[in-house]
This record gives C-alpha cells, structure tokens and sequence, in this order.
C-alpha cells in the first residue's frame, strides 16, 4: 500500500505517500513547474521552501525538449530530487481542444522520464459541457484508463485515474465506481479550475463529495487545479490529500499577491500582512519599484511561502481535531466559500461516518454552519439508537442550557433542582447538540463545547426539532418544559406543544422569565406533583 493514514479530522487525513524518491506528507501541494518560464528553480522550491514534491507537464517535455529528459531522467533535467508528478496534456485538451499526442505515447513517455506519480491522458468535461458531451468525456477517460492498464510497463509509478463528469454529479459518480475498480494508486478530480474561477465553490462541494462517496476512500485524492490557498482548508476537509498550484506563479505574473484569505493588487497594497523571508524587509513600495522580472520572482516566492504556512496551519488543525473551525474561519473569507461551507449540511451523514467524532479539545460553536460538524451528527445518531430514558421517568422536566457547563452544576439549575422530585427526569435543551439528560451531561463533548449567543434562527429550529423528536421517541405521562423565551423565542415551546398533541402526551409550561425564582419554584412544584399524583 503506497498511502497510509496517521492522521484524520472531518475527511481530512495526513498520510504518508510512498513514492520511488521517497515519501511525501500529505495534505500535499505540488507547485507547478513551467520548464519553459520558471520563476524559482525547482531546486530552490525544496531546499529554501520544503516542497518534497512538484509537479510538471509531461505533454509540454515532450513537445519541447523531446528526448532530453528521458536521456537525462526527469529528476535530473530538473535538478529537483524530491517526488516529481506528471500531467499528460489533459489541460492543454481543455484549452485547446485536443493534443498531437497519443495515450500510449505519452503514458510511455511518462515511464520513459521516470515520473514518480504520473497521470494517464483524460478527456477532462469542464465547465460549460452539456449532459451529452460530459458523457462522452468520462467514457472515453474510462477507456482510456482500461487500455492504459494494457500497456504500461513499470511498476514502480504511482498512476492517477482522473475522476470526470463536471457539474454533472451522476456523471461523476459513474466515473468514480468505474475509476475506482481499476488498480489506481491516486485518483483526481478533473476540471475544477474553472469552477473555482467562477467562485463556483459550492458546485465544487457537490463535485468532491460525489468523487469522495464513490471512490475507494484509501487512496489518496488530487484536486487538479486547486492552488489558492483561501480554499485549502475547505478541500482538505472534503478529503482532498492532494494540489498543484500553478497560481503562486501565473498570479505573480499579474502584480497579484495571495494571502490565506485572498488575493490582493501589489499596486493597491500599503502594507504586507505577512512575515515572510521576502516580505518582512520589504514594503509594498520597494517591490513596486523593481524591475518586472525581479517583482514577478518577489510575488511567486511569498505566494509559496503563503500556500507553504497555510497547509501547515491545516495540519496542524487535523492534528488538534481544530479543522472544523479553521475551515470556518476561512469560510468568512468569501461569500461564496461560506455559501460553499453551508452546503457540507447536505453531507453531514458522510462526514460523521467517516470522522473521529472524540477530539482532544473542546468545540467552538458559532453559527448553525456548525451544525454539520460531525460530532454534532454523531450524538443526534447516538441519541436516537441507544438511549433510553430512566425506567422510572415519569415526567420529562425540560430545562434551558445554561450559562456554563456542565448543566446540572451550574449555579441556575441548582435552584431549580430543588424542585425535583423522583421519577422526574431532567433533560437539558442547548445549542447545538439538541436534547441532553441530566445523566450524560458530563459525557464529551456534551460540556467541552462553546457557544457563541445569542443563537441564530436555525441554530433555534434545530434544538426544536431535536426537542419534538425526543417527546415522539419516548414515553413520558407528562412534558414540562422551563421555557426562556428570551434565548429561544416560541420554537421550543411550540415545537414541545405540538409534539405532546401529537402523542397524547400532558404538556405544561413555566416561563423563566415572566415570574421571579421563587414563584418559578413553586410554580413548578406545584405541576410536577400534580402531574406525579395523575
Ligand atoms: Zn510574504
């Protein structure tokens, strides 16, 4: 097995890729190597900046230097001895509709450079592709993929099998199952560099978790194209393993300056928000000043060392089961990555089952976007398959989370409990995991978890839900429910309401904030023997 997995958050893993140059870390981004214009020489990009891996184009060896590297070995004609991938000329077809190559020719072109990880010639979908011609591309790509399997000689490469379909999900599914059962080391998701220059990274959601769901999930995963560091976070969640980048390069080229949350015009910059080698002795003026050439190499170097810190902060995040809330955080960078982010609820089922769901550290919960968090799906699951209330529990006493944790210590509910009498069971309601009995509310990460107030409306509406389902799972005589209308509004108590008629179920309400503590305590004694006595 060339892919082992040490490490795992959300679908995120770092893993160790064994390449016949040695093995790489992953998360892993390949920076782009243009043999024609190079703005740092491959050399550099491992020594000054620590990328164990790059990648180059096969296609455009070939065309342009022929047998050069094949005499030479590609690691040579490079001077790079880190792990070396190549792409067939896949994005020239997408560009320019097709290449004066054949798969076989450049698959043994490939072997004959000696490539590490090399790829087959995939007819890539892109964008704008109606239904029709998406289908074609991914029939032939699988083709492709199963002649290719004919003719290879070497064993020693690691062979990627594009994943094509475009923004057409069955279309990409069906490629992934068939992708999938061919003996690839590597699969990638092909085209999504025009999505993701349409800011289209919510179609691109839908387009990794439909590869994600149906490829075999032991094998690493490239995203081709992906090389802004703004959505590093997001795709290394959904499980992408690896990247190129040609963007640290092409930007440069445009005056434009990446940061981890965006891309900036050197012309309109006062400031460099960056401490890198290159930027800490500089001001945006002084590189303004120099020549194109020495501006261009300035700008490819500190977008390096941007993608280089940010995928060090994403695994270090894997590491302290913190992904959840750096993708959050670099969520808020764009609109259209929030909206992106917001999609993961359609998922959650897919990424509970596939996430460690006990942390090292407690959550941070700030807006219903964490309401796809896997932990959150796990207990609604744990929940619903396995609990059972006390077998004496006649009466479910509702009471509102309260301000710190766990519950049943807090100074609020002290006073109320002794109102408490036996048979009674008390089950919390708080944001965001729904409904928690008194008895697990130490149980992680039912305390080890913060939440940002006042709550937002489907924050509310789901702890509703989870309220209402609990009352129709069980089988309590009576419902009484502590309600604050000044952290939940009417949800709660609507949805209690609704759900009691529904199963028959007494329901009965004290309001925490109408009436003072001692009215509330009698109040609610008052009900609780009451509804004991029937
Ligand atoms: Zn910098």
């Amino acid at each position: 097995m060339s892919f082992e997995v040490k490490e795992k958050d959300l679908l995120a893993r770092i893993g160790k890729l064994k390449t016949k140059s040695g093995t790489v870390e992953t998360p892993l981004l390949f920076p782009v190597i243009n043999p024609n214009i190079q703005p740092v020489p491959p050399r550099r990009l491992k020594e000054d900046f620590g990328f164990e891996a790059v990648i180059t184009n096969a296609y455009i060896l070939k065309k342009r230097f022929q047998n050069k590297p094949v005499e030479q070995g590609l690691h040579k004609f490079l001077d790079y001895d880190g792990a070396v991938m190549t792409d067939s000329g896949a994005y020239q077809i997408l560009v320019y509709g097709e290449v004066d190559v054949s798969q076989a020719e450049i698959v043994a072109y490939q072997e004959g450079i000696g490539s590490d990880i090399a790829t087959i010639l995939d007819i890539p979908t892109g964008w704008k592709v109606n239904k029709e011609n998406a289908a074609k591309t991914v029939a032939e790509t699988l083709r492709r993929a199963k002649a290719f399997f004919q003719t290879k000689t070497r064993s020693d490469i690691l062979w990627v099998g594009p994943v094509q379909g475009g923004r057409h999900l069955d279309l990409v599914a069906k490629s992934a199952v068939a992708m999938g059962k061919l003996p690839f080391q590597i699969h990638a998701l092909g085209s999504p560099t025009e999505v993701m220059e349409s800011y289209r990274f919510d179609v691109l959601v839908d387009m990794i978790m439909t590869a994600k769901m149906n490829l075999p999930l032991e094998r690493p995963l490239h995203l081709f194209g992906a090389g802004h560091p703004v959505m590093f976070a997001l795709a290394v969640a959904l499980g992408c393993d690896l990247f190129d980048s040609a963007a640290y390069a092409l930007y440069a080229r445009e005056n434009r300056y990446m940061t981890e949350n965006g891309t900036w015009r050197l012309s309109e910059m006062d400031y460099f928000p960056c401490q890198c080698p290159r930027c800490a002795r500089q001001t945006p003026q002084d590189v303004m000043a120099k020549t194109p050439k020495e501006r261009e190499t300035f700008l490819a170097e500190h977008n390096l060392y941007v993608c280089k810190a940010e995928l060090n902060r994403i695994k270090q995040a894997i590491r302290d089961g913190r992904l959840w809330e750096h993708m959050e955080m670099r969520a808020h960078a764009h609109p259209a990555l929030l909206t992106a982010t917001k999609k993961l609820t359609a998922y959650r089922d897919f990424i509970e089952k596939h996430s460690p769901t006990t942390k090292r550290s407690g959550l941070f919960f700030f807006t219903s976007v964490g309401l796809a968090r896997p932990e959150v799906t796990h207990y609604r699951h744990q929940l619903m398959a396995r609990y059972c209330p006390p077998a004496d529990a006649k009466i479910l006493l509702l009471v509102p989370q309260t301000h710190t944790k766990p519950f049943h210590k807090a100074q609020e509910f002290k006073k109320i409990s002794k109102a408490v009498a036996a048979n009674v069971h008390v089950c919390f309601y708080a944001a965001p995991f729904g409904v928690t009995p008194l008895e697990l509310d130490e149980v992680y990460p039912l305390s080890q978890h913060e939440t940002a107030l006042p709550l937002d409306k489907e924050t509310i509406s789901y702890v509703a839900a989870q309220v209402a389902d609990y009352i129709q799972r069980t089988h309590y005589a009576a419902v009484v429910l502590l309600h604050d209308p000044q952290l939940w509004g009417s949800s709660v108590k609507t949805a209690c309401s609704k759900a009691c008629q529904k199963k028959g179920t007494r329901f009965e309400q004290v309001d925490v904030k109408a009436e003072g503590t001692k009215n509330i305590l009698t109040r609610l004694e008052m009900i609780l023997k009451k509804n004991l006595s029937e």
